[in-house]
């Protein structure tokens, strides 16, 4: 059978697939699977709570620093960072991973096993793509891959919830790696057919209400901070989104309000906007202000006189940019050829993932999932299983090595 290879992309797999480095690279990634297995068990046993990652950090940088061969550092944002240099200092591709889970610092990370899975908060999302790292950094020194350009490996922190990306914006937009790199890649969560090019926007926002308070019989007229996030809620969930492009809106914490005959002093939402389409993204957030701000009006014109108006504060807590990697671009159509040389059929999908920055940039950027698979993401119930995990890492690794190049091409 012959097969006639047309793209680059294409030809660039095929090319690597023959070197002598990267079939031996397969090999250890097959035979390594255990290992990398407790190694993601070690990493998630560490707690990662938001804005608290540093020992994760520490703990990452420590295997990268053991492995020799790689520039490491913790930033100052306390990213995990290291260097694998190559011959020439461009083209330089991130490689990361998000440090950080959703879950609070008293969360029990405890790693479990059940039949082959395992179990703890955080262990997929994003324990299996720090494991990735760390198996992919590795490989490069057992199956003695010497780079043309550079890759350099990043846990970032800030991924989830109102880490906001702050990891990956510090990386990019401040200090040292400004202006060097070429491409950026994200291993979140399992799986291995998902190709991530399309990031989707999000905006949050917290909005505080207070008032005087009183008693709830005594003072009944007073304005009621919690009646009036009812009436902004109310409104809200009204909100006819679209559902192409996907739009949606979620209202994720409440809070306020000390006694049940108590009028409350103040109250608390959390507010998460979403939309595959910056429009639309900007249509429902003006709708959502617009609807806060009459919400309170209207309790506002509903209390007795001689009552004080309640005070409004919105604050918008996060802004994710929305945008993408074209699906005929260079590194799309590298991921998808190495998914097809895997023997599966590459899925374009768009996530809100650490890539959502550099594609608002203009930096070529994908997420892959790093392998395995796994359930209840962002649930103290969540498991994954690492079954099939090579598979991902080889593709992974085909990616990374179809960017930077082998040096001399490798061995055939
Ligand atoms: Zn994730």
């Amino acid at each position: 059978m012959t097969t006639v290879l047309t793209s680059s992309a294409a030809k660039n797999i095929e090319q690597l697939l023959r070197s002598e480095q990267v079939v031996r690279a397969f090999q250890m990634l097959e035979a390594h699977a255990d290992y990398i297995t407790e190694e993601q068990v070690r990493i998630c046993s560490i707690p990662a709570p938001p804005f608290g990652e540093r020992r994760r950090a520490e703990y990452l940088c420590e295997r990268f620093r053991e492995l020799g061969s790689f520039e490491t550092e913790l930033d100052s944002e306390t990213n995990c960072i290291a260097l694998r240099n190559g011959v020439s200092p461009s083209p330089l591709l991130v490689v990361s991973a998000h440090l950080d889970t959703i879950f609070p610092p008293e969360t029990d990370f405890t790693v479990r096993r059940a039949g082959g899975r395992l179990l703890a908060p955080g262990i997929s999302d994003d324990g299996c793509g720090l494991a990735a790292l760390l198996a992919l950094a590795q490989v490069l020194n057992t199956a003695k891959i010497e780079l043309a350009g550079c890759l350099l490996f990043v846990g970032t922190v800030g991924e989830e919830g109102e880490g906001n990306l702050r990891g990956v914006r510090h990386l990019l937009t401040t200090g040292r790696w400004v202006n060097r790199v070429s491409a950026f890649i994200s291993l979140d969560g399992p799986g291995i057919d998902r190709i991530t090019n399309r990031a989707l926007g999000s905006r949050r926002y917290r909005v505080h209400t207070s008032g005087s308070g009183g008693h709830s019989w005594g003072d009944f007229g007073v304005a009621n901070p919690v009646h009036a996030l009812g009436r902004a809620i109310s409104r809200l969930a009204s909100y006819p989104a679209p559902k192409q492009p996907r739009t949606t809106f979620n209202v994720g914490r409440i809070q306020g309000g000390v006694s049940i005959n108590a009028i409350p002093r103040e109250a608390t939402m959390e507010v998460d906007l979403r939309s595959a389409s910056e429009e639309e993204l900007l249509r429902l957030d003006a709708f959502f202000r617009r609807a806060v701000r009459e919400a309170v009006d209207d309790e506002n014109i509903m209390r007795r006189n001689g009552n004080l108006p309640l005070e409004l504060s919105v604050k918008l807590i996060g802004e994710r940019p929305s945008g993408e990697t074209p699906s005929g671009s260079p590194m799309v159509e590298l991921a998808q050829e190495a998914t097809r040389a895997l023997g599966f059929t590459p899925r374009l999908e768009m996530a809100s993932t650490d890539s959502n920055l550099p594609i608002s940039m203009g930096i070529p950027a994908i997420t892959l999932g790093a392998g395995g698979s796994s359930g209840n993401s962002h649930t103290l119930d969540e498991w994954y299983d690492p079954r099939g995990r090579d598979l991902a890492l080889k593709r992974a690794l085909l990616v990374m090595l179809g960017t930077v190049g082998i040096r001399n091409g490798g061995n055939m």
